[in-house]
Protein backbone atom coordinates (compact mmCIF):
# COMPACT_ATOMS: atom_id res chain seq x y z
CA UNK A 1 0.00 0.00 0.00
CA UNK A 2 1.22 3.89 -0.83
CA UNK A 3 1.50 6.01 1.81
CA UNK A 4 -1.02 8.35 0.21
CA UNK A 5 -3.46 5.67 0.37
CA UNK A 6 -6.15 5.50 2.40
CA UNK A 7 -6.59 3.90 5.83
CA UNK A 8 -7.45 -0.38 6.32
CA UNK A 9 -9.29 0.02 9.37
CA UNK A 10 -10.25 -3.52 10.86
CA UNK A 11 -12.54 -4.05 13.84
CA UNK A 12 -13.90 -7.16 15.12
CA UNK A 13 -14.61 -8.69 18.83
CA UNK A 14 -17.30 -10.85 19.90
CA UNK A 15 -21.09 -11.19 18.60
CA UNK A 16 -22.89 -8.81 21.22
CA UNK A 17 -20.22 -6.19 21.56
CA UNK A 18 -21.70 -3.83 19.92
CA UNK A 19 -19.12 -3.53 17.15
CA UNK A 20 -22.29 -2.78 14.89
CA UNK A 21 -23.48 0.15 16.92
CA UNK A 22 -19.93 1.71 16.48
CA UNK A 23 -19.39 1.17 12.99
CA UNK A 24 -22.79 3.17 12.32
CA UNK A 25 -22.17 5.87 14.69
CA UNK A 26 -18.75 6.11 13.45
CA UNK A 27 -20.06 6.58 9.86
CA UNK A 28 -22.27 9.06 10.37
CA UNK A 29 -20.17 11.45 12.56
CA UNK A 30 -17.02 10.61 9.90
CA UNK A 31 -19.19 10.35 6.40
CA UNK A 32 -15.89 9.97 4.73
CA UNK A 33 -14.99 6.88 5.81
CA UNK A 34 -16.35 3.79 3.39
CA UNK A 35 -17.98 0.38 4.90
CA UNK A 36 -16.87 -2.25 3.06
CA UNK A 37 -20.45 -4.85 2.52
CA UNK A 38 -19.72 -8.14 3.25
CA UNK A 39 -20.67 -11.36 1.41
CA UNK A 40 -22.32 -13.97 3.41
CA UNK A 41 -24.45 -17.04 3.51
CA UNK A 42 -26.56 -16.68 6.65
CA UNK A 43 -30.25 -15.34 6.56
CA UNK A 44 -30.89 -11.84 6.33
CA UNK A 45 -32.38 -10.51 9.77
CA UNK A 46 -35.66 -8.61 10.08
CA UNK A 47 -34.35 -5.01 8.48
CA UNK A 48 -31.18 -6.12 7.32
CA UNK A 49 -31.12 -4.89 3.71
CA UNK A 50 -29.55 -5.89 0.89
CA UNK A 51 -26.16 -4.62 -0.22
CA UNK A 52 -26.28 -2.36 2.71
CA UNK A 53 -25.89 -4.46 5.89
CA UNK A 54 -24.82 -7.57 2.98
CA UNK A 55 -24.68 -9.32 0.08
CA UNK A 56 -26.59 -12.17 1.20
CA UNK A 57 -25.54 -15.29 -0.89
CA UNK A 58 -25.86 -19.13 -1.22
CA UNK A 59 -23.38 -21.41 -0.35
CA UNK A 60 -23.15 -22.26 -4.02
CA UNK A 61 -22.45 -18.72 -5.13
CA UNK A 62 -20.11 -18.23 -2.43
CA UNK A 63 -17.74 -20.79 -3.27
CA UNK A 64 -17.85 -19.49 -6.91
CA UNK A 65 -16.53 -16.32 -5.43
CA UNK A 66 -13.94 -17.88 -3.66
CA UNK A 67 -13.11 -19.89 -6.52
CA UNK A 68 -12.15 -16.88 -8.66
CA UNK A 69 -10.39 -15.45 -5.90
CA UNK A 70 -12.86 -12.34 -5.50
CA UNK A 71 -12.93 -12.01 -1.57
CA UNK A 72 -9.97 -10.32 0.00
CA UNK A 73 -10.96 -12.58 3.16
CA UNK A 74 -13.27 -14.89 4.04
CA UNK A 75 -14.38 -17.34 7.14
CA UNK A 76 -16.94 -19.62 8.12
CA UNK A 77 -18.31 -18.72 11.58
CA UNK A 78 -21.30 -19.81 13.62
CA UNK A 79 -21.86 -22.13 10.02
CA UNK A 80 -22.20 -19.57 7.80
CA UNK A 81 -19.37 -18.61 5.04
CA UNK A 82 -18.69 -14.08 5.48
CA UNK A 83 -16.19 -13.06 3.08
CA UNK A 84 -15.19 -9.09 1.99
CA UNK A 85 -15.31 -8.46 -1.87
CA UNK A 86 -11.74 -7.18 -2.94
CA UNK A 87 -12.55 -5.24 -5.79
CA UNK A 88 -14.51 -2.24 -3.47
CA UNK A 89 -12.15 -2.39 -0.72
CA UNK A 90 -8.76 -2.14 -3.05
CA UNK A 91 -10.42 0.26 -5.14
CA UNK A 92 -11.42 2.85 -2.18
CA UNK A 93 -7.66 2.37 -0.76
CA UNK A 94 -6.27 3.00 -4.06
CA UNK A 95 -8.28 6.30 -4.36
CA UNK A 96 -6.99 7.93 -0.68
CA UNK A 97 -10.62 6.38 1.20
CA UNK A 98 -10.83 4.87 4.47
CA UNK A 99 -12.09 1.86 4.72
CA UNK A 100 -13.63 0.38 7.50
CA UNK A 101 -14.03 -3.85 7.83
CA UNK A 102 -16.35 -5.44 10.63
CA UNK A 103 -14.98 -8.75 10.29
CA UNK A 104 -14.62 -11.51 13.13
CA UNK A 105 -10.93 -12.65 13.66
CA UNK A 106 -9.74 -15.50 11.36
CA UNK A 107 -10.67 -12.97 8.56
CA UNK A 108 -8.73 -10.05 10.58
CA UNK A 109 -5.46 -12.50 10.82
CA UNK A 110 -5.73 -12.82 6.99
CA UNK A 111 -5.77 -9.37 6.47
CA UNK A 112 -3.34 -8.46 8.92
CA UNK A 113 -0.82 -10.42 6.70
CA UNK A 114 -1.49 -9.01 3.46
CA UNK A 115 -1.72 -5.50 4.83
CA UNK A 116 0.44 -5.15 7.72
CA UNK A 117 -0.09 -1.00 7.67
CA UNK A 118 -3.92 -1.87 8.58
CA UNK A 119 -5.80 -0.32 11.99
CA UNK A 120 -6.13 -3.11 13.57
CA UNK A 121 -9.34 -2.85 16.54
CA UNK A 122 -10.72 -4.84 19.06
CA UNK A 123 -14.15 -3.93 20.77
CA UNK A 124 -14.65 -6.04 23.94
CA UNK A 125 -18.13 -6.00 25.97
CA UNK A 126 -17.62 -4.76 30.17
CA UNK A 127 -18.36 -7.93 31.06
CA UNK A 128 -19.56 -11.80 30.09
CA UNK A 129 -22.49 -11.10 31.32
CA UNK A 130 -23.25 -7.75 29.72
CA UNK A 131 -22.58 -9.53 26.60
CA UNK A 132 -25.18 -12.14 27.21
CA UNK A 133 -27.32 -10.03 27.81
CA UNK A 134 -27.52 -7.74 24.82
CA UNK A 135 -27.39 -11.07 22.84
CA UNK A 136 -30.55 -12.60 24.40
CA UNK A 137 -32.04 -8.80 23.76
CA UNK A 138 -31.45 -8.63 20.57
CA UNK A 139 -33.89 -11.65 20.38
CA UNK A 140 -33.10 -12.65 16.77
CA UNK A 141 -31.00 -16.01 17.43
CA UNK A 142 -32.60 -19.07 18.43
CA UNK A 143 -31.16 -20.49 22.47
CA UNK A 144 -29.19 -22.84 20.92
CA UNK A 145 -27.60 -20.37 18.53
CA UNK A 146 -27.25 -17.46 21.51
CA UNK A 147 -25.31 -20.37 23.28
CA UNK A 148 -22.92 -21.12 20.44
CA UNK A 149 -22.19 -17.30 19.91
CA UNK A 150 -20.88 -16.89 23.24
CA UNK A 151 -18.52 -19.84 23.51
CA UNK A 152 -16.67 -18.51 20.26
CA UNK A 153 -16.57 -14.98 22.06
CA UNK A 154 -15.46 -16.60 24.77
CA UNK A 155 -12.49 -18.10 22.83
CA UNK A 156 -12.24 -14.88 20.80
CA UNK A 157 -11.84 -12.69 23.54
CA UNK A 158 -7.96 -14.58 23.63
CA UNK A 159 -7.44 -13.11 20.47
CA UNK A 160 -7.49 -9.26 21.18
CA UNK A 161 -3.35 -9.04 21.39
CA UNK A 162 -3.15 -9.83 18.03
CA UNK A 163 -4.41 -6.39 17.35
CA UNK A 164 -3.04 -2.56 17.46
CA UNK A 165 -6.29 -1.51 19.73
CA UNK A 166 -8.78 -2.31 22.59
CA UNK A 167 -11.96 0.26 23.10
CA UNK A 168 -14.09 -1.58 26.17
CA UNK A 169 -17.69 -0.70 24.38
CA UNK A 170 -19.10 0.48 27.78
CA UNK A 171 -20.63 3.78 26.76
CA UNK A 172 -21.37 4.26 22.75
CA UNK A 173 -20.15 7.54 22.82
CA UNK A 174 -17.11 6.98 25.01
CA UNK A 175 -16.21 4.53 23.05
CA UNK A 176 -17.14 6.34 19.44
CA UNK A 177 -14.86 9.36 20.78
CA UNK A 178 -12.30 6.28 21.65
CA UNK A 179 -12.39 5.22 17.89
CA UNK A 180 -12.25 8.66 16.22
CA UNK A 181 -9.14 9.32 18.30
CA UNK A 182 -7.07 6.20 17.09
CA UNK A 183 -8.22 6.91 13.39
CA UNK A 184 -7.08 10.60 13.82
CA UNK A 185 -3.96 9.45 15.26
CA UNK A 186 -3.30 7.09 12.85
CA UNK A 187 -3.52 9.64 10.08
CA UNK A 188 -1.03 11.42 12.22
CA UNK A 189 2.14 8.96 11.91
CA UNK A 190 4.93 9.90 10.28
CA UNK A 191 5.15 6.77 7.96
CA UNK A 192 1.83 7.74 6.86
CA UNK A 193 2.74 11.80 5.64
CA UNK A 194 5.56 11.53 3.23
CA UNK A 195 4.66 15.32 1.90
CA UNK A 196 6.29 16.31 5.31
CA UNK A 197 9.80 15.37 3.85
CA UNK A 198 9.21 17.48 0.86
CA UNK A 199 8.78 20.44 3.29
CA UNK A 200 4.61 20.15 2.42
CA UNK A 201 2.91 20.60 6.07
CA UNK A 202 -0.42 20.81 4.19
P1 LIG B 1 -23.36 -11.50 12.12
O1 LIG B 1 -23.94 -12.79 11.67
O2 LIG B 1 -23.62 -11.25 13.60
O3 LIG B 1 -23.76 -10.33 11.25
O4 LIG B 1 -21.77 -11.62 11.97
C1 LIG B 1 -21.09 -12.66 12.57
C2 LIG B 1 -19.61 -12.34 12.58
O5 LIG B 1 -19.11 -12.31 11.24
C3 LIG B 1 -19.29 -10.98 13.19
O6 LIG B 1 -18.17 -11.12 14.05
C4 LIG B 1 -18.95 -10.13 11.99
O7 LIG B 1 -18.02 -9.10 12.30
C5 LIG B 1 -18.29 -11.16 11.09
N1 LIG B 1 -18.24 -10.78 9.69
C6 LIG B 1 -19.09 -9.98 9.00
N2 LIG B 1 -18.68 -9.84 7.74
C7 LIG B 1 -17.51 -10.52 7.63
C8 LIG B 1 -16.57 -10.72 6.58
O8 LIG B 1 -16.69 -10.23 5.47
N3 LIG B 1 -15.49 -11.50 6.85
C9 LIG B 1 -15.28 -12.07 8.06
N4 LIG B 1 -14.18 -12.79 8.22
N5 LIG B 1 -16.14 -11.88 9.07
C10 LIG B 1 -17.24 -11.13 8.87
Amino acid sequence: MENNHGLLIVISGPSGAGKGTLCQELLRQMPDLRYSVSSTTRCPRPGEVEGIHYYFRQRQEFEVMLARDEMLEWAEFCDHYYGTPRFAVEQAIKDGMDVILEIEIQGALQIKKRFPQGVFTFIVPPSLDVLSERIHKRGTESEEVIQKRLATAIRELEYVTEYDYVVINDEVPLAVDKLKSILVAEKCRVKRKPFVFKGEYK
